[in-house]
């Protein structure tokens, strides 16, 4: 068998724009990763018709077809359906499967009986292989003709379709087909500094790495940088890509915070778990987004102690110990401000780390010499306090979300100069 296949997303939703085909981009990184290409993929809606013409056309081209969505309970679903007509199969009832469902009906504690339309979910073509979902009711299925072309139905739901392709359909994929090559890629998380900055910084290794393509990826966290390689041995394939990472490292120095899916808010906690430090947030216009990144990390609470959201001036005042003249005289986004924010909230706590943020998010509230997306973020630890403003682009969520960002960012700076 070779080592490429067709995807075939299923969904009058996907051709709508209602829903962004993720599942089609998953199943291309994950298969790529183990060295099966992507040759082409297709979407196409939920027609009976439809999706027979282009789970057909793949087969003849390539002979190896995955398909998501389209095998749940309703009758819009017809993945099934469709699919052994081409292969000029029945549909039956499979009886474990059906006894499956209804297990799960009771295991969860449903009420009443599983509805009938669940049956719909049991009716497997003659001859299939079921691929069994331990993350959801519907089973994915396995057809193969005699010629050994075949195709996989996997669910719609991407957190099913995930877990199927991982637990049941890669190894079943690996085991069969010519993995000699493989497509890899890192990606480098920097925060702090522009996609234009950093082109600049790398030079000559601005377009590349030791041969292998560098892409700017840039995004309101940062601007991650992903390193890929094609077609080679999959060894080979790390120790370019752990040669490449490592020039990128050296170039672009305390911009890098971490690799792949690394948060911002993790790395900071992390440091202070290891110090032994609390740490308490005060927000005036990211209104707790910082709170909500530093609470989002499983086994925060032994790091992180709360936060006051001031967004008012006189919680500010009263909460905080923000100075009344101060406001006055420099507004609520300056420099005196957030810098009695952080040690307001550090002594209202008691924690370790205050973090202040003030800024304005528009698209109202800005003034000639404060527009918008200008914040004031600042740091109090036992180590010293550090405040630093900034002019940030975006809309009022983007604003918002840079601000949290930022704040993190010279946190962790602060830790580790
Ligand atoms: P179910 O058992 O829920 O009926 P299914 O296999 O029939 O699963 P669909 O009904 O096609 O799947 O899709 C279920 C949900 O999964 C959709 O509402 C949609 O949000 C999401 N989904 C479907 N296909 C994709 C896709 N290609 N990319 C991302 N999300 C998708």
């Amino acid at each position: 068998m070779t080592s490429a296949v067709e995807v075939v997303t299923i969904g009058d939703e996907l051709l709508l724009g209602y829903t962004i085909d993720s599942n089609a981009a998953h199943l291309a990184r994950t298969l790529g990763e183990s060295g099966i290409r992507v040759a082409r993929r297709a979407t196409c809606g939920d027609d009976a018709g439809d999706i027979a013409a282009a789970v057909r056309e793949a087969l003849d081209r390539t002979g190896a077809v995955i398909t998501t969505g389209g095998l749940g309970p309703t009758s819009d679903d017809k993945t099934k359906e469709s699919i052994a007509t081409i292969f000029g199969r029945a549909m039956r009832l499979d009886d474990a499967v059906w006894e499956r469902l209804q297990a799960m009906w009771k295991e969860r504690g449903w009420p009443g009986e599983i509805p009938i339309s669940n049956k719909q979910q049991a009716m497997i073509p003659d001859g299939a292989t079921i691929l069994t979902n331990r993350h959801g009711s519907a089973p994915g299925i396995w057809l193969e003709d005699d010629r050994g072309r075949w195709v996989a139905m996997l669910p719609g739901v991407p957190r099913e379709m995930r877990g199927m392709l991982a637990d049941t359909l890669l190894p079943r994929l690996v085991a069969r087909v010519n993995t000699a090559t493989v497509v890899r890629s890192r990606t480098l998380r920097t925060t702090g500094i522009g996609e234009s900055a950093l082109h600049d910084l790398f030079g000559d290794a601005a377009r590349g790495v030791e041969g292998l393509p560098l892409a700017y990826l840039p995004g309101w966290e940062g601007t991650d940088l992903r390193l890929t390689v094609h077609g080679v041995p999959a060894d080979e394939a790390d120790r370019a890509l752990d040669a490449a990472a490592a020039v990128i490292r050296t170039l672009a120095g305390h911009y890098v915070y971490g690799e792949g899916t690394t948060d911002l808010a993790d790395v900071v906690l992390a440091d202070l778990r290891t110090r032994q430090w609390t740490i308490a947030v005060a927000e005036s216009c990211t209104g707790g987004m910082l709170g909500m990144r530093l609470t989002a990390i499983p086994g925060s609470s032994d790091v992180v102690l709360g936060g006051v959201i001031a967004y008012d001036n006189r919680l500010k005042r009263e909460l905080l110990g923000v100075n009344a003249d101060d406001l006055a005289a420099h507004g609520a986004v300056s420099e005196p401000v957030v810098r009695a924010m952080a040690k307001g909230v550090r002594a209202l706590t008691g924690a370790d780390v205050g973090i202040g943020i003030t800024g304005i998010a528009g698209p109202g509230g800005a003034t000639p010499d404060k527009p918008v997306g200008i914040v004031w973020l600042s740091v109090e630890t036992p180590l010293g306090a550090h405040a630093v403003t900034a002019r940030l682009v975006g809309d009022r969520g983007e604003i918002r979300q840079r601000a949290a960002q930022g704040a993190l960012n010279l946190l962790r700076r602060q830790l580790s100069p």
